[in-house]
């Protein structure tokens, strides 16, 4: 295994493939377990969505028969980061495999770099089709949809039209063209619209007034006078009837999937860009919120080659996902990206042939998390700047505010909403993980492209949603 530098030395040396006899039919004979090209590959983001909702990562309180049976069917990741509750941001990093610091697009409010190299951009330049489909507008003002020859963007709330238009684009490709596609299901974000029987199935409290469940409200009512009673239980209400629709729809994807040659023939990852937070003093309010509820999302991938009903426990990272798809399309992720890449293959975890036996002498993995790290780029000017380390069980916690700087050690399994802080029973690890964010913070600002800014309509947009002027 080739190592793309220092920052990414691989922590999944632990795992080696089964080496008794020979190796299963089609399977390569040496490590790592790289795949034949798979003919086709479809990436599902589901915007919102926490993992601690899916039935598959222990949540009991919403229905999602249709992932949980496709966790089942594939690799469930279990512990799985994301480096910003941003869906733009948190986009660009999946899509080009590098941190918001380092691909430069550190906040919704800007562009990524036209110069930044995407997934799709190097696998269309390499004769792969590509699409996109998706129902928010801020991808494309975002420039997230470049090197997707196709284009379709669906303007319904409910994100109906973008599954049939994926699968009638998958039945006009000639049938052994080797394909890519990203589908975003923007469902589980406010405004939440959640059909019948969903909306009565979840939501338990009729909240008396307005129901204004805006990004925007929210932040004044907190600032305010707080939540009126019944805000918080019908928002919540609302949230998980949007989970269960949203499940649903995975559904629909599937079955039509199905009907297509299904895991035998498509590759299949679904991640969500970020969690939403159910506290209640920062309800609803993810992207200004970086705990274990927003920055740890559901990832389950299924397909040719990938383990069934596999749990990784190994931390991974949204910046893993392209160089794990440069390489099922044959490619060599490092010679690719060089040193430009944060992620890492997820081959030696994903593979059905290799075998984990524990971790080996590597340092841990630790995945960074930062907001808005661009002073005052954020659409809450007074929010501090926020630094995450999580290693282990650990996550540690730098605010920094007018000078100042606090930080906090909080138990990542235990305490998804940080509420205990463990500093100072742990000074030591504060002061490892202190040290680490240092480093990552010179080596990613070293290598950083610069964003561009967001257009006017895209600014628009964004307003609408409710994250409030620049
Ligand atoms: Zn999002």
């Amino acid at each position: 295994m080739r190592l793309a530098s220092d920052r990414t030395a691989w922590t999944f040396a632990c795992l080696v493939l089964a080496a008794c006899g020979d190796p299963p039919e089609g399977a390569e004979s040496s490590a790592p377990a790289v795949p034949a090209a798979p003919t086709r590959v479809v990436l599902v983001t589901l915007d919102t969505l926490s993992a601690d909702r899916l039935g598959c990562y222990g949540g009991k309180d919403v229905a999602t028969p249709r992932l949980d049976a496709l966790a089942a069917a594939g690799t469930r990741f279990e512990r799985a980061a994301v480096p910003m509750p941003q869906t733009a941001p948190s986009h660009a990093s999946l899509l080009t495999g590098r941190y918001p610091l380092s691909h430069g697009l550190t906040d919704n409010w800007h562009s990524l770099a036209p110069e930044v190299d995407t997934l799709a951009e190097l696998l269309l330049r390499r004769g792969v089709e590509t699409a996109c489909f998706y129902n928010v507008f801020q991808f494309n003002e975002a420039n997230l949809i470049q090197g997707f020859r196709k284009q379709v963007r669906d303007s319904s709330d409910e994100a109906r039209d973008v599954v049939p238009k994926l699968l009638a684009w998958l039945d006009e490709l000639p049938a052994e063209k080797p394909a890519f596609a990203w589908a975003h299901l923007f469902i589980a974000h406010t405004p939440f619209v959640p059909p019948e029987p969903y909306k009565s199935r979840y939501v338990k409290h009729d909240f008396a007034g307005a129901a204004d469940f805006s990004v925007r409200t929210r932040l004044d009512l907190l600032r305010g006078a707080g939540l009126p009673p019944n805000y918080a239980e019908e928002f919540l209400g609302l949230y998980d009837a949007e989970v269960a629709f949203l499940d649903q729809r995975v559904g629909e994807l599937l079955d039509g999937l199905e009907a297509r040659g299904g895991l035998a023939r498509t590759l299949l990852l679904f991640m969500a860009d970020h969690g939403e937070s159910r506290a209640r003093e920062t309800l609803g309010l993810h992207a200004f919120v970086a705990t274990q509820e927003t920055l740890r999302v559901p990832f389950l991938v299924a397909g040719p080659r990938v383990a069934r009903g596999r749990v990784v426990e190994e931390l991974v990272e949204n910046v893993d996902v392209m160089p794990t798809l440069l390489e099922a399309f044959g490619h060599d992720p490092v010679a690719l990206l060089g040193e430009l890449q944060d992620g890492r293959s997820l081959w030696p975890l994903l593979a059905a042939d290799a075998v984990a036996i524990g971790e080996g002498g590597a340092e841990p993995r630790v995945a960074f998390g930062s907001l808005p790290c661009a002073p005052g780029s954020d659409a809450a000017p007074a929010a501090p700047e926020l630094l995450t380390a999580w290693q282990g069980r650990f996550k540690l916690v730098v605010t920094r505010k007018e000078g100042d700087e606090q930080v906090a050690l909080y138990d990542a399994d235990a305490d998804p909403q940080q509420r205990t802080d463990l500093a100072a029973n742990h000074p030591e690890v504060v002061r490892a993980l202190r040290r680490r964010i240092d480093d990552w913070l010179a080596d990613t600002r070293a290598r950083s492209a610069t964003a561009g800014p967001l257009s006017r309509a895209g600014q628009q947009m964004l307003q609408q949603l409710g994250y409030g002027d620049r």
